[in-house]
Order: C-alpha cells, then structure tokens, then sequence
C-alpha cells in the first residue's frame, strides 16, 4: 500500500493492543491477536486502508468501553461506521430455521446498509473466530458452526468471496461433523506422495500440450476442499471409498482469448465428458464469477476436473466483491450494485417477506434464487418448478422426485418457485422419471436429464420384457437361451434382422418389433406343434410368485398407523376418497390437495382422470396396517323369503362383520341388498363376493 499514510494503521494498532490489554481470548492468548487476523485476512483480500483499520477496532467498542466520539475523532467517519456496524451485527440474533432465511438476510443487508466492507470485516472476524473454534465449549462449537453454515456462508457466497466462502465451510464440517471430516483428512494424509506425484505428471502433460500451441500458461493441481467432497458424497450417497477425484486442476492465463485457446486444446489433446462443460466467461454467475470449467478423460483414464481463467477472474473467483477496492478504476463490480439498490428499498419497507418480494425483483435479473432446507442458494431461470429444483440439486434427486415442500408446505410439482423459497424435495428410490415431468420442467437440464432417464427405462424394460418372453417361450419347447445360443441357433434371426447379439434381440423383441413366433420360426431345432397344459399352471406360479415379490416390497417402508404409505413422507395426513372407497390391494394414485393432505384414489376411479397429473403422488397400501376397511356390495337376488339372513349368515359364517344392510324390492320379484361390510383387504372381498356369488338366489354382486 504504497500510497496510504501506514502511520494511521500503527496508530490503530497501538490504540486496539492498549484497549484490549487487560482481555484474553479463550486459547489464553492476548486478545489483540484477534484483531491481528482479521486485519491480515482483509489485507489478504486486498481490503482499502479503512477495512484493515475498522477490522483492527472491530470489538473496542463492545468490549472496551471506547467512545464512538473518540473513534470518529482519531480515525474518521468511514471507520466508525465500520466499527459501528460490526458492533451491530454482533447483536443480531439471527434465526437458523430455514424458513427465517429472509429475515436474516434482512438484518444482513440493513446492516450492512451504510457500506458493504461492514460485511466484509465481519466475515474476517467470524473467520478468526471459526479458526479457534476449537478453545470454546463444545455447545458453542455446534451452535457457531451451524450459525456460520447458516448465514457467513451464503453471504460469503452471495458476494463472491470464495476464498472465505470455502474456507469457513471446511471449518463448519471440521466442527458439525468432526468424524467426517477427520476421515477426509486422513484420506487425503495418507494419500499424500501419490497425490504428489500425480499432480506433478498431470500438470507437466497438461503443460507440455498448452506449450505445443504455444499458449502461455501456468498449471496448478490442489486437492479439493473437504467440503465439496462431503458434499459430493451426500448428494451421491456414497462412501468415502468411492470418493474418487479429491482432485482439482486449475490453469490460468493472461487473456481471454488464451482462456478459449486452452479450453481447445484441453478438448483436442483429452476427450472431454460430456455434460461437463461449462462456459462462466460468456455468462458469468451472479456473483461474478467467471471461468471455464470441464472435465476431461485424462492420461491415466481417470476424470480430471480442471478451471480455466485468467489471473483476473481468479483475483474476482477468491475474493469476490472485496476485489471492486482492487479493480476501482475499471468495472464496477454487479454484486455492488445489487448491494445498493437493495438499500435504497430497505428504506421504506418494513415486514421481511415484502422486503424478500422486492429483493426478488432484483434478483431476478438471472433467474430466482431459492434455498435448499441447509440455506445452500440455487439459481435457477424464471418459471422453474420445484422438479427443476430437484434436477439443479443432483439428478438422483431428481429423477426419485415424489414432491415437494416449499417452505414447509406441500406443492404440487408444476408450482412456480419464487425468489427467497426455501425447497425441500421429498425423494422415493421407487421413483422414475414421466413423460408427464417434460410438460412441467422449464430449464434444459432437467429436461434432457429426464429424456436420457426415460429412453434408458424404456431400453431396460424393453431388454427385460424381450428376455422374459424368449426364455418363457423356449421353456416350453424345452430349451433355453443358453443352449441354443451355444449351438448357434439364433444366427438366423440375427442375420434377418440385422443384429449383433442376443442383448439387440431382446430389445426388439421387448420393444415389439417382431414377435416370439417370428424366432421360433428361425430356429432350427424347435418343434412347434406342442403347446402344453403345463403353461396355463405356469402363468398362475408366476402370477402367484409376482404378487409375493410386489408385497414383500412394500413391507420395507411400511408404518402401522397408515392404511397408505406415501414415499418420502411419514407423517402426511391421508384420506381415502369418498367417491371410491379403495381397499387394501386396489391399484391406487394419492392427490396432493390444497392443505388437506393426500387423497387416495384407485386407479378406476372417475376422479382419477379429472384431476392434474402434476398433483399425482407415488402411495403404497401399507402391509403392516392392521384395520379393517369398509367397502359397499351390492347384492342383487330373485325375490325369495328369508335371502337376507342366508345372506347375512353366510358372511358372518367368515367372520365378516356387516355394519349395515338395506333392503329394497325391485320389479320382476327381484330384490336388491346394499352392504356395508368391513374387509382387511381386495382378496378377502373377493372372498366374500365369492361366497355370496355362489348362492343359488343371487344374480350379481357388485362393488358399490
Ligand atoms: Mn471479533
């Protein structure tokens, strides 16, 4: 800082060390140590000469008892304000609920309504304070962690300061969840000379290549932050073994021009993975951020993850909005735009959730911003629905959508997310992705996610449909796939149809292309003339076996106090549709409804079609439920005396409780009973409807 008067740094140095001096920090060292690093951090983000200056007095007046005048009077109004402000935020109490994220960015903002360094000093405190985390008690260790994950973090994030971003996201990890990251540590410990060496091999390749096209270029390879790995492993459900790339490469160069050059030569000398490239430079994030980013097939057939910028973005990437005091002359950095308009609102508006509507408007100049249930912020474009969400979050998430809580209620899945939404997307591993979910997604990835999703469904299915059908069919005659592959047999149709393999056979045939016939007809050696009564025995087992299988999976997930279970949801309320009754075995779809939980309808009834595919839900009878259900039958009989207490004795003679009976005489001597009986589930109604059926008197018995 060549043009700063450093006498009036020293004279703030002397004059906090003097204030401070009778104070300890809890590691037992001289309180001035901490100002000292929040200085060093804003002098490392290459803060202004009032920063540095308001991060060494950031705590005298709270804690030493120094006059705002006397601070004004040695420093100046712009340190005050810095100092003033820190004090400030300091009295917050912010919520950490997800639902309270507006109002603490509210407080955020008002605070740091008069300048945003403010902000900036504080995250430099709370950073030291993560830093010695570990002298304070272990309540206190939860509950500043979570309040920095919850808060510090989104704002370091919102304003671009990565640097700070990740490195306080590591230490929340490192304190909310010691045992993952000590096992991360380990990990990447132990790894370490290996790590070395292929660091060193992977840049000098990448280098080498950069260097045939002449491109002037340095090339860094770091391990990643445990953060993004956690991460990873959470979003994946995977385990630290299968943690693969810890890895990140990052080249940068002088200009943009060499940041395209590089990216294609990257792209020509290692094949890239597709999906992967993402291009910052021509649209920046919101926060600024700018870079190439692509991850290609390296020279050892691993995936390598690599950033390209320039050493300006990279200045930008790490230190965000802090880096406007840096580039003053030139641009004028967004984020500090949207940091004063914001201000210029918060002046006349009150209540949080209309301050969040004005805060959208500004927002909304990328797209919205909504936040998962952790406070992480997802950025998406207008318009997008809470399956866009899902996909933006992990396509796992995604494609195993059921529904969605938008802050905390239920939305049907079409619903348009707003800025400030907190989402929290309800998953079920049964899910698989409709065609229905294309009329509703609005970015592109989720929609090419769930087309990839659905051709690859379909392909499986149809594989497993064709292999249960030619091994069937060829069970019968005898043989099976094995054999008659050995001898050759399919040639024949292979050659007809032009196939490789057995697999594109049972595609065909799955997707219905030809049929079973037409490959019994190729093969040599199959009789054709048998067809057995074995077969009819056959469909029943395996019908039999079907419904086993169907039921003992839906016992895994089941409760006992629902009739229904709903994927991804334990405590939702349901309720069995009036117009159709289900019972336990009917095929059944629930409806989300307008506060009112889950309707449950089965799959013939007239409601069904009338309402919204986008209100449809996932649900399951619940094996373990153990009440009985009501179901109406109606009885039509010839008009004999005493049909209804045959009738009646005959259900009771089951065990079958009747809770009511109405009896009418119809024309033609006939009558007609309307019963209301209590079942377990679809096959003991079928039993009762059997029994009654087989009376002589009775002409039909329905479902009423
Ligand atoms: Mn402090």
């Amino acid at each position: 800082m060549p043009d700063e008067d450093l006498d009036l740094f020293i004279k703030a140095y002397h004059f906090a060390e003097k204030h401070h001096r009778p104070q300890k920090r809890s590691s037992g060292e001289p309180y001035i140590i901490h100002p000292m690093n929040v200085a060093a951090t804003l002098i490392k983000l290459k803060m202004d000469l009032q920063s540095i200056i308001g991060g060494l007095l950031h705590d005298v007046v709270e804690d030493c008892d120094v006059s705002e005048e006397e601070i004004q009077k040695l420093f100046g109004t712009e340190v005050l304000d810095i100092v003033v402000g820190c004090t400030k935020i300091s009295k917050i109490k912010f919520k950490t609920k997800e639902e309270s994220q507006a109002e603490n960015f509210r407080k955020m903002v008002v605070a740091m309504a008069k300048d945003i360094r403010v902000i900036i000093v504080k995250l430099a405190d709370r950073m030291h304070n993560m830093l010695t985390l570990q002298y304070v008690s272990k309540e206190k260790q939860v509950k500043k962690a979570q309040e920095t994950l919850d808060i510090y973090v989104p704002l370091a994030s919102r304003l671009g300061i990565n640097s700070v971003k990740s490195e306080l996201e590591d230490l929340c990890l490192r304190f909310l969840h010691p045992e993952v990251y000590y096992r991360l540590a380990e990990k990447v410990a132990m790894k370490k000379t290996d790590r070395e060496s292929y660091i060193k091999d992977t840049v000098s390749v990448v280098q080498e290549k950069l260097s045939e096209y002449s491109v002037n270029s340095e090339v860094y390879g770091r391990p990643k932050h445990f953060y993004s790995i956690y991460k990873k492993m959470q979003n994946r459900g995977v385990d630290f073994d299968q943690i693969q790339d810890l890895l990140a490469f990052r080249i940068m160069v002088e200009n943009i021009t060499d940041c395209y050059k590089c990216l294609g030569v990257i792209h020509s000398s290692f094949t890239p993975v597709p999906g992967r490239f993402k291009d910052y430079i021509a649209i920046p994030k919101v926060n600024n951020y700018q870079s190439l980013h692509t991850t290609v097939i390296g020279p050892k057939a691993e995936r390598i993850e690599i950033q390209i910028r320039t050493h300006e973005m990279h200045e930008i990437a790490e230190t965000g909005v802090a880096a406007h005091w840096l580039y003053k002359e030139g641009k004028s950095p967004r984020n500090l735009k949207w940091v004063e308009e914001l201000m210029e609102y918060n002046r006349d508006i009150k209540g949080s959730s209309e301050f969040m509507d004005v805060v959208k408007n500004d927002l909304d100049i990328g797209g919205i911003f909504v936040f998962t249930p952790t406070g992480d912020v997802k950025e998406l474009r207008h318009g997008a629905t809470p399956l866009d969400f899902a996909f933006a979050v992990h396509t796992d998430v995604g494609t195993r959508c059921v529904g969605a809580k938008v802050n905390g209620k239920m939305v049907p899945l079409k619903y348009r997310l707003k800025s400030g939404d907190t989402v929290e997307v309800l998953t079920s591993k049964n899910q698989t992705p409709s065609k229905d979910w294309l009329k509703i997604v609005k970015t592109s990835r989720a929609r090419t996610k769930i087309k990839q999703h659905i051709l690859k469904i379909e392909r499986e299915k149809n594989r497993e449909v064709g292999e249960e059908l030619l091994e069937k069919a060829l069970k019968e005659h005898g043989t099976n796939v094995k054999s008659l592959e050995k001898k050759k047999e399919f040639q024949k149709i292979y050659d007809q149809h032009n196939l490789k393999n057995i697999e594109e056979l049972y595609l065909h045939l799955g997707a219905g292309r030809f049929s079973v016939a037409q490959i019994l007809d190729a093969i040599p050696s199959i009789d054709f003339d048998k067809v057995t009564e074995e077969e009819k025995k056959r469909k029943e087992k395996r019908l039999e076996s079907l419904t086993k299988k169907i039921q003992t999976s839906a016992k895994k997930s089941a409760h006992r106090d629902n009739a229904v279970v709903v994927d991804g949801l334990d405590d939702i309320m349901v309720r069995m549709g009036k117009c159709c009754n289900p019972i336990p075995g009917d095929p059944i779809v629930g409806f989300i409804t307008r506060g009112r939980g889950i309707t449950i309808h089965t799959h013939s009834c007239q409601r069904v079609h009338e309402i919204e595919e986008t209100r449809k839900i996932e649900v399951h009878w619940n094996p373990a439920y153990a009440f009985r259900h009501p179901v109406n039958i109606r009885v039509i009989t010839h008009d004999k005396p005493g049909i209804l207490s045959r009738i009646s004795n005959n259900i009771h003679s089951h065990s079958i409780n009747i809770k009511s009976a109405i009896a009418k005489s119809l024309p033609d001597m006939k009558g007609s009973f309307l019963f209301e009986i209590e079942v377990k589930d679809y096959s003991e109604f079928l039993k009762v409807v059997s029994i009654i059926e087989a009376m002589e008197e009775v002409i039909s018995v329905t479902r009423a």
